[in-house]
């Protein structure tokens, strides 16, 4: 008769989490036991590789799983390296083994739910479907095979039984239905293959089952019968573990929809496979569209993360930074432990480095594309450069080495997309700077007359039409030394084509006193301008808020009130001009009518609201009649 032995004090309390756990992901008790099955004929392959008088025949090695719906039974059957009487003793009978437990504090394991979730648990998850798990397991090199069995917290007997084969039997009494919730699903052939198909597609070692099909009966016509027949469930060679030159684009574009990274076609894969400090296959993707939850809250960026084979995390988000956040795919590492927490993984070495590796690839792979494939590219960019912006801007600007040269901006010369590095080696030698001008459209943009002096001396043009595009650009600061200058902005820099204003400023100051007084509290000054052609008047800014930014900081939830500082410009040479001399002489009264009308002019032309618009077509009919 064998005696009850306690578990350890640890291992009581895991189990007893285990028993009672209305978790919803009971199904992953089969990915642990199918694993740990998987690393004891590991062992033997190890051993075998040493070993001289072990011989590792792959056909011999199995996992089979085999449900037994009339006496409710999940058997899990290996040909693994076993375990001794003090092997089952020690392994089954301490949690600490598995490490999950050693990490959390005391007060963190009462409700258990994220140790259970992403992670295995290892052995005690099989508590979650089974009130009592028997182990039978006879180990390589011994003569006895020995029982372990347990019906949860209260023990656990060992005794020695019959067993031919070495390997290890587990035998999952399957718990019985309760009101709320059915456990006979882990009995059910096609449910059991489905939950094999999504752990353990990949585990090295054929994982076998009986399944029921129907057949014709034999001499007969139409009567069928139901037959077993036993199918090898898993795959077994994962596509990142193949070698590239095996495979098509086709082979990536079905994985890319068998694992439903998305339902459009992937533009680009990258297939990793790293054998250095830190190991590791990768596939990854990028997708054609913008995922449709890809601007809501419930969109979760993050890789597939596989321990050697086996699924541990649906999405690891420490693997990819937020600006690669559409990027899709998987990560094999042997290196990281499989029973691991979510705290712990985020600290983990291995972890950081394959996701600075991985960063490092993607920013390559994309550098190539729009080197050598500009279509596809564009393409690219349209769906995920705002992503690439926001990178930029984020993080103080840490990332501007890894994505400056991935940006795309509209050219006004070249008229599409061109990139900072085009721009500048296109630079002739006497312009300083980058010029750029922000708006809503390119359309809109084209006819703003801030930009007839920087287009009239031919120099190229950005247009800036996304919201976060002058924010990047103020943490860019500079391209290849270059500035960035709004066309905007006080000095554009074009100084031998630029007039020479201050003469003509000091001769009419009083006028510009006067109007600066009109519009006093809008403008910070008004001022003969130096850019303008053709057009009358403009709004530039002096200070770090553009009125690009002004906009957008209005629209903000908490906006504070933000301003830029204005100057109201106006074109000595247009007639308008003369007409407010004129009034300044003779009639202050239509001089402030004039101001406020070229005021709210300037005001449209940047797509800024007229505080009052009442008062505005009621100048337009005075000065009418
Ligand atoms: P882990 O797999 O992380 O070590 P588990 O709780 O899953 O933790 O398993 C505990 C230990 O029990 C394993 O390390 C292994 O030594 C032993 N074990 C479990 N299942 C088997 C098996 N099928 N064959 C041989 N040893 C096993
Ligand atoms: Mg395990």
């Amino acid at each position: 008769m064998a005696i009850k032995q306690e578990f350890k004090a640890e291992s009581k309390r895991l189990l007893e989490m285990m028993i009672n756990s209305i978790y919803s992901q009971r199904e992953i008790f089969l990915r642990e036991l199918i694993s740990n099955a998987s690393d004891a004929i590991d062992k033997i392959y190890y051993r075998a590789l040493t070993d001289d008088s072990l011989t590792f025949d792959k056909d011999s090695y199995f996992i089979k799983v085999v449900p037994e719906k009339e006496n409710r039974t999940l058997k899990l059957i290996d040909t693994g390296i076993g375990m001794t009487q003090e092997e089952l003793e020690t392994n089954l009978g301490v949690i600490a083994k598995s490490g999950s437990l050693a990490f959390k504090k005391e007060n963190e394991i009462k409700d258990g739910h994220d140790i259970i979730g992403q992670f295995g648990v290892g052995f005690y998850s099989a508590f979650m479907v089974a009130d009592q798990v028997t182990v039978i397991s006879k180990a390589l090199g011994q003569d006895q095979a020995y029982k372990w069995e347990s019906q949860g917290a209260d023990g656990y007997t060992i005794e020695p039984v019959e067993k031919d084969s070495v390997g290890t039997e587990i035998i999952l009494k399957i718990k019985e239905n309760t009101e709320d919730e059915s456990f006979d699903e882990y009995l059910d052939e096609y449910r059991l293959k489905g939950i094999i198909k999504k752990y353990s597609d990949f585990i090295r070692y054929p994982i076998k089952m009986d399944i029921t099909t129907s057949k014709l009966k034999e001499g007969t016509e139409n009567e069928f019968e139901s037959v077993k027949e036993e199918q090898v469930i898993n795959s077994m060679v994962p596509i990142w573990r193949k070698n590239k030159s095996e495979l098509t684009p086709e082979d990536y574009e079905n994985f890319y929809m068998e694992k439903h990274y998305g339902f459009d076609k992937p533009i680009k894969h990258i297939h990793i496979s790293v054998d250095g400090a830190v190991r590791y296959n990768a596939i990854l993707f990028i997708p054609e569209n913008i995922p449709f939850d890809y601007y809501t809250k419930e969109f979760e960026k993050g890789l597939e993360l596989y321990s050697n084979g086996v699924l541990i995390m649906n999405k690891c988000g420490d693997l990819l930074p937020d600006y690669y956040s559409f990027v899709k795919g998987m990560v094999d590492s042997e290196d990281l432990s499989l029973n691991i927490s979510r705290e712990i993984l985020q600290h983990d070495k291995q972890l950081k480095l394959i996701a600075k590796n991985i960063k490092t690839k993607i920013t390559n792979e994309l550098q190539n594309l729009l080197k050598n494939d500009r279509e596809k590219y564009e393409q690219f960019f349209n769906s995920f450069g705002r992503q690439l912006k926001y990178g930029v801007y984020s993080d103080y600007g840490t990332n501007k080495d890894t994505l400056q040269d991935l940006l795309l901006f509209y050219s006004s010369k070249e008229k599409k997309l061109v990139s900072l590095d085009e721009y500048v080696s296109r630079m002739p030698e006497d312009q300083k700077y980058i010029y750029y001008a922000s708006g809503e459209t390119n359309e809109r943009i084209e006819k703003m007359p801030q930009t007839e002096l920087v287009a009239d001396k031919g120099y190229e043009i950005l247009y800036f039409t996304d919201e976060i595009d002058e924010f990047a650009i103020r943490m860019l600061m500079t391209y290849k030394e270059k500035e960035f200058k709004s066309v905007s902005s006080g000095d554009l820099g074009i100084e031998a084509d630029e007039k020479n204003t201050d003469a003509e400023q000091k001769e009419h100051q009083e006028l510009f006193d006067h109007m600066k007084q009109t519009l006093a509290g809008k403008v910070k000054d008004v001022r003969v301008s130096k850019r303008l052609k053709s057009h009358p008047v403009c709004l530039s800014t002096e200070g770090e808020v553009s009125i690009e930014m002004e906009k957008i900081l209005k629209a903000m939830p908490n906006n504070q009130n933000i301003q830029a500082d204005k100057v109201l410009e106006i074109n000595s040479n247009h007639d308008v001009f003369k007409s407010l001399k004129n009034a300044f002489e003779q009639d202050k009264e239509k001089l402030d009518l004039y101001t406020n009308l070229l005021y709210n002019q300037a005001l449209l032309i940047e797509g800024l609201p007229i505080q009052d618009p009442v008062e505005f077509t009621n100048d337009i009919c005075k000065m009418m009649v």
